[in-house]
C-alpha cells in the first residue's frame, strides 16, 4: 500500500528529474513550440515541492490535489492546467484514504488522464502528452516499471505524428519528425514513479 509519504517522494523525484532534463524539454519545445516547456515544468514542480515540504498533506489524495493546484497556479503554459487537472482529478478519486493500492492509483490516474483529454479536447494520436500518459497508465496494471517503459515508448512514438492540438498544430505537416515535449515530460513523471517504487 502507498501512503502520503510515498506520494511526496514521487513528486520530489519528479521535480528532480525535471530539473535534470529541463534543457532537453525546452529544446524539444523549440522546433514545434515556443521553447518554454522545460522552464514551465521546472517552475511548476519547484512550487509543488516547496508547498509539499512546508505542509506535508496527510493523505495520498491530498498530496495530488495540492500538487495539481500548485501546477495550475504557477505554470503559465498550456501544460500547467493540463498536468494540474491530471493530478487534481486523480487526487479527488483517491479521496480521504490514508493508504491506497497500486490499482487505486492506476484508476485515479486513469480518471485524471480522461480529464486531460476533456480539458484539451485531445485524444491519443494528436501528438500530445496523452500519447505518453495513456499507454503509461494502461501499463500501470502490470507494474511501475512497465508503465515507465510504455510511457517512454509512447513519447518516442510521437516523433512521426502530425500535431493536431496545442501550439505544434499550427505547424501542420512541419510538426512531423519531432518528439512532443509534453509527451517527453509525461514519460519523466512515470520514470520518477518507477524510481520511488523501487
Ligand atoms: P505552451 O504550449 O503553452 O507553451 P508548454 O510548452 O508548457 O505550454 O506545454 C506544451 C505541451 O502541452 C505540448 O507538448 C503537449 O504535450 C501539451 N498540450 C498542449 N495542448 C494540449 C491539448 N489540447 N491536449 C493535451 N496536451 C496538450
Ligand atoms: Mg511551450
Amino acid at each position: 500500500m502507498l501512503d502520503a509519504a510515498f506520494f511526496v517522494r514521487w513528486m520530489t523525484a519528479a521535480a528532480a528529474v525535471i530539473d535534470r532534463e529541463a534543457d532537453r524539454l525546452t529544446e524539444l519545445d523549440s522546433p514545434i513550440g515556443d521553447a518554454d516547456h522545460g522552464k514551465n515544468m521546472q517552475r511548476g514542480f519547484t512550487a509543488v515541492v516547496k508547498t509539499l515540504t512546508a505542509e506535508p498533506p496527510a493523505t495520498p489524495g491530498a498530496v495530488l490535489t495540492t500538487a495539481g493546484r500548485q501546477l495550475i497556479s504557477s505554470v503559465g503554459g498550456a501544460s500547467g492546467p493540463l498536468y494540474g487537472t491530471l493530478l487534481r482529478r486523480a487526487g479527488k478519486v483517491l479521496g480521504e484514504a490514508d493508504r491506497v493500492s497500486a490499482e487505486e492509483l492506476r484508476s485515479g490516474l486513469a480518471a485524471g488522464v480522461d480529464a486531460v483529454g476533456q480539458l484539451g479536447g485531445s485524444a491519443p494520436g494528436d501528438k500530445t502528452m496523452l500519447d505518453a500518459l495513456v499507454p503509461g497508465v494502461t501499463a500501470l496494471s502490470a507494474s511501475f516499471d512497465a508503465a515507465a517503459e510504455a510511457a517512454g515508448q509512447g513519447a518516442l512514438a510521437t516523433v512521426p505524428m502530425q500535431a493536431r492540438k496545442g501550439r505544434a498544430s499550427y505547424l501542420g505537416e512541419r510538426s512531423i519528425g519531432h518528439q512532443d515535449p509534453g509527451a517527453a515530460s509525461s514519460a519523466l513523471l512515470f520514470a520518477a514513479l518507477a524510481e520511488v517504487a523501487k
